[in-house]
């Protein structure tokens, strides 16, 4: 047959002519289809490339949209018996992105592990560790980031045996022993967190890693806190490494999102079937290419974070009103041991213990008058914060002043400190 050079392609044959019908069509119907034309071009996607920067960012151009658009029938049932599409899912866009998995790769990557899924939020990820590997006896720290707990609580699905934040590795061993009278080790989770929110225990990870490991049960570490700049869980034994990336990766209270690295294949396997069934893999591509490129910046940030919280914590030693300031990074600390064996450098929190004299409307009206700590939830992020701490627990084991949690944002030390001196007014009759 000979060649025609100048015959259009059957594809741009269908460009034409689904402009030419649009042309005919109603404005509602224009507005929805005009701006993609050419499908082809498209790759897939139902709305227009060029919507938030995700596209530069990413090989496939994925928008995070819902619909993944077939040029034809057969082309639809090929990838659906494979179980791929352009990325991942046939049935379902919002499954997993390419920018969801770079995400997952760059984090397995910092922290040594064999992959990584990426969550809408760390509550999410955390979630998913526990809907994958359903254990039905999960032993958790007491002060236990509260919404983990709640999690874990109100779904009922598993008995929650609770160790001391700060336990040993005989005191871990000793419940788990127990336990494995009665329990499973595959049906048993050792959850840990790392130092605890608020009043920053740290038990013995290495230790309790290892009689896990002794007795055959899984380990999942909430490594918030540390981010893996400052310890990464899967050197120390842990098998499932959590963090809230909605903190320190992501930086500037913008990511809201999770990760979950796993030691090995299987359980890494485990977790992805669970996003398949759950949907919580459904992070924002804008979230994710924030995500990657700003964990790249992030050891300067958490670097002047901890720099910024020791300056404040320097200017609280100084004040009478502070009876004790709680950090894993100061020498006093009943877990600076710890902490130096495992952390090495602290970040942007410590909490305040104030004089226990001090009448409530008198902290209030300090906190009020703080014109650059803002009063909010969430921390690791640019400006600097202040928030109650009510830890559920034993009050025997805990200072007795109302206690305040700082987040030292990125600001200049001497500005939050001028802060700090100014609202400290209100503190004095
Ligand atoms: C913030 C936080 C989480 C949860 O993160 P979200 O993205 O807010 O759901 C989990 N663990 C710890 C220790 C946290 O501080």
């Amino acid at each position: 047959m000979p060649h025609d050079p100048v015959a259009p392609s059957a594809a741009e044959a269908k460009v034409r002519r689904r402009a030419d019908f649009l042309a005919g069509c109603a404005p509602a119907t224009r507005r929805i289809h005009g701006p993609i034309v050419d499908l082809a071009a498209s790759r897939g996607h139902l709305n227009p490339r060029g919507l938030g920067h995700a596209r530069a960012f990413s090989d496939l151009g994925s928008l995070g949209q819902s619909s993944v658009g077939f040029e034809t029938l057969g082309d639809y049932e090929a990838a659906d018996a494979a179980g791929r599409a352009p990325y991942g899912g046939a049935e379902y866009g919002v499954v997993q992105s390419p920018e969801a998995d770079a995400v997952g790769a760059k984090f397995a990557g910092l922290h040594g592990g064999a992959g990584a899924i990426v969550c809408g939020s760390g509550l999410a990820a955390i979630a998913t560790v526990l809907d994958a590997f359903a254990p039905t006896l999960v032993l958790i720290p007491e002060g236990i980031y509260f919404p983990a707990w709640r999690y874990m609580a109100e779904t009922g699905r598993a008995e929650l045996l609770t160790y001391p934040a700060g336990a040993s590795a005989e005191a871990v061993g000793a419940l788990l022993a127990q336990a494995g009278k009665r329990v499973a080790p595959r049906d048993t989770l050792v959850y840990l967190e790392a130092p605890v929110s608020g009043t920053f225990e740290i038990p013995d990870i290495a230790g309790i890693a290892a009689r896990a490991e002794a007795a055959g049960v899984r380990t999942a570490m909430d490594n918030t806190w540390a981010s893996h700049l400052r310890f990464r869980p899967l050197d120390h034994g842990i098998d499932l490494a959590i963090q809230a990336t909605t903190k320190y990766e992501g930086g500037y209270g913008d990511t809201p999102s999770g990760i979950v690295v796993a030691r090995g294949e299987a359980d890494l396997a485990r977790l992805r079937r669970q996003l398949r069934i759950s949907g919580h893999g459904a992070v924002s591509p804008q979230t994710c290419t924030r995500l990657f490129h700003r964990v790249d910046g992030a050891k300067a940030r958490l670097d002047r974070h901890a720099a910024t919280a020791a300056a404040l914590m320097g200017w609280f030693e100084t004040q009478a009103f502070a009876a004790q300031i709680l950090s894993p990074t100061r020498r006093d600390s009943p877990y600076h041991g710890r902490f130096q064996a495992y952390f090495g450098a602290g970040n942007s929190l410590f909490t305040v213990a104030f004089d226990e004299g001090l009448p409530a409307g008198r902290l209030h009206a300090f906190v009020d008058a703080l014109l650059l700590f803002r009063v909010a939830e969430s921390w690791g992020g640019h400006v600097s914060l202040v928030l109650p701490v009510h830890p559920r627990r034993d009050p025997a084991m805990l200072p007795t002043g109302a206690m305040f949690r700082f987040n030292a944002g990125l600001e200049e030390a001497g500005d939050l400190i001028a802060d700090l001196e100014q609202a400290a007014r209100a503190l004095v009759p």
